[in-house]
């Protein structure tokens, strides 16, 4: 069945080429977004090769997926029913501010603000006198998954309640299946075959052509290399090198397994530490998916394994399959003619959920500098600048996570705990744990990914006080601090105390789902 593309259809005038290789989530997703906005003026072709396959994870988002999916018009239900995806409000992080510690990355708002000043600083205060509870009491989306709740929230116009972002989970395999029809809808054309050659413009050294091993040639003017790891055209043919960032990132494989569904089913991702990395959990509506990432250099394969099956939620339903990676980034992301899109422009481990956000925005900044003619070197390095500056400060704020860690008596931990101390994480980072120790303060770069609270809510997660608060926060009387803190606490237990569980929310939305299939 196609899904409907829903775009105008104007007649094409000078028809362009662009030619997507590979059909992971990366491929299809570019291949949905410029179906849906680029053709008929562009031409837009796909090829993959069945017999190579896709990488097969990358099952927790955040919350900007929504917009890509808006863009395409696609019905949230209809969206969830197919790829039998739940909905998700942040992650939690288990054993790492400490052995038995845990705390949730709700997506949102922490607190409220009153006047200027972001909320953490009055909570600040009100925890060093005693009148806070952990602040997780004050994130809604926090509240929500320790109650493993969910719901639409509409909020009155001016309502002094935040509203509650949401993401999903949902099957990578059947999101790419999802976004094809969709693409193919679109008019996007794919060609099966596996590119063993390339062509060059003999003039400006261009990427012309892949060459299929049956033969065919599939010819382009602008290429999209959506390859994963392989990053067969940005990587390989143009030969653009590898920024690794393996002293700071130092898990460098996974290995995955799904199993039974679990009860109750969450509305977030589990993080949960490891003596050499961390497990994740990715609640479906059919089943569990499951993860180890780990330091092959201080944990084998073997062990890794055995450790993550052995604490599975329900039966085990495949064999485990490992996935090597290096953490980093390719030196440029378009070269030439070539753009890369996914894991062939680089890896951050998926702490974060990150990485099909940044093949989102990457497609939506390859929209925005579609040339109109040959490429323009102004706008291929406007480009570049963008994207490494995007996805460093997603480094820095996952890297976060490792360097300030509570896990005392582990080789890892101990080792990434210690690089602070050795002015051995990058500057930026450095300069941000110095400021929020010292003052609180956590400053948002231009349009960077993380904002305050997303910082803040980590970095007091993982055990990290500051000395002071913002000396605005001592301006509201005791009495008054303790109400509006006491007011914040109790609208959001309300409001969360009004929802169904997520389990009945899914139910009722997508219907019953066969379990396990
Ligand atoms: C362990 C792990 C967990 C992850 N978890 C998350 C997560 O929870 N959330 C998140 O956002 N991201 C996650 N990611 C990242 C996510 O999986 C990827 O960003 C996403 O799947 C996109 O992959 P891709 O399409 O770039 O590559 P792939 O899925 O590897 O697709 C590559 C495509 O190129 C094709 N191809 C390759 N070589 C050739 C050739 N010679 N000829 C023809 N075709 C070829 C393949 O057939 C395939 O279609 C995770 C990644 C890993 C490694």
């Amino acid at each position: 069945m196609r899904i409907r593309c829903g775009r105008d259809t104007l007649p094409a005038l000078h028809q362009r080429r662009i030619v997507i290789a590979g059909g992971g989530t990366a491929g299809w997703m570019t291949a949905a977004a410029l179906g849906r906005l680029a053709a008929p003026h562009w031409q837009v072709t796909l090829v993959e090769s069945e017999e190579i396959g896709t990488v097969g994870v990358g099952e927790a988002t955040i919350p900007m997926v929504r917009l890509f999916n808006q863009m395409l018009g696609i019905d949230e239900a209809q969206f969830l029913r197919e790829t039998h995806g739940t909905w998700k409000l942040g992650i939690a992080f288990e054993g790492w501010g400490g052995f038995d510690e845990r705390y949730i990355h709700g997506f949102g708002l922490t607190g409220r603000s009153l006047g200027v000043l972001p909320f953490h600083h009055y909570w600040l205060r009100g925890r060093a006198e005693g009148m806070a509870g952990p602040l997780g009491d004050y994130v809604l989306n926090a509240v929500a998954c320790e109650a493993d709740k969910f719901a639409h929230i509409e909020r009155p116009q001016g309502s002094a309640l935040p509203p509650m972002p949401y993401a999903y989970h949902f099957d990578a395999s059947l999101y790419a299946a999802f976004l094809r029809r969709y693409a193919e809808g679109c008019g996007v054309r794919r060609v099966e075959g596996r590119i063993v050659g390339f062509d060059r413009d003999p003039q400006n050294g261009d990427l012309a052509a892949l060459r299929l091993d049956r033969g065919d040639v599939v010819e382009g003017d602008l290429f999209v290399d959506c390859s994963g790891f392989r990053s067969l055209l940005l990587g390989q043919e143009m030969g653009v090198d590898y920024v690794d960032w393996s002293q700071w990132l130092q898990c460098d494989r996974a290995v995955a397994v799904p199993c039974t569904r679990a009860e109750p089913l969450v509305p977030y991702t589990r993080s949960i530490a490891q003596p050499a990395g961390w497990c994740w959990r990715i609640p479906l509506q059919h089943r569990t998916g499951n993860g180890h990432v780990f330091c092959s250099d201080l944990m084998s394969e073997d062990e890794a394994t055995a450790r993550l099956i052995a604490r599975l939620d329900g039966e085990q339903l495949a064999e485990p399959r490992t996935i090597r990676f290096k953490a980093g980034r390719r030196e440029r992301f378009w070269e030439r003619n070539v753009v890369a899109v996914g894991l062939s422009s680089g890896f951050i481990e998926p702490l974060e959920s990150t990485s099909i956000h940044l093949i989102q925005t990457a497609i939506s900044r390859l929209i925005d500098f579609l040339p109109n003619g040959p490429v323009q070197d102004a706008d291929r390095d406007g480009y570049n600048r963008l994207a490494t500056f995007e996805i460093e400060r997603i480094r820095d704020f996952v890297i976060l996570h490792y360097v300030a860690n509570g896990r005392h008596g582990e080789p890892f931990w101990d080792g990434l705990r210690s690089m602070v101390g050795a002015g051995e994480v990058p500057a930026g980072l450095a300069q941000r744990l110095a400021m929020f120790r010292a003052s609180g303060r956590i400053v948002r770069e231009h349009d960077e990914l993380f904002d305050v609270p997303g910082w803040v809510q980590v970095m007091i997660g993982q055990g990290i006080m500051p000395e002071r608060w913002h000396p605005m926060a001592d301006q509201v009387s005791p009495e008054s601090l303790s109400a509006f803190l006491e007011t914040v606490r109790s609208a959001y237990a309300k409001d969360v105390a009004r929802m169904p569980s997520h389990a009945e929310y899914v139910a009722h939305v997508c219907g019953k789902v066969t379990a396990n299939a």
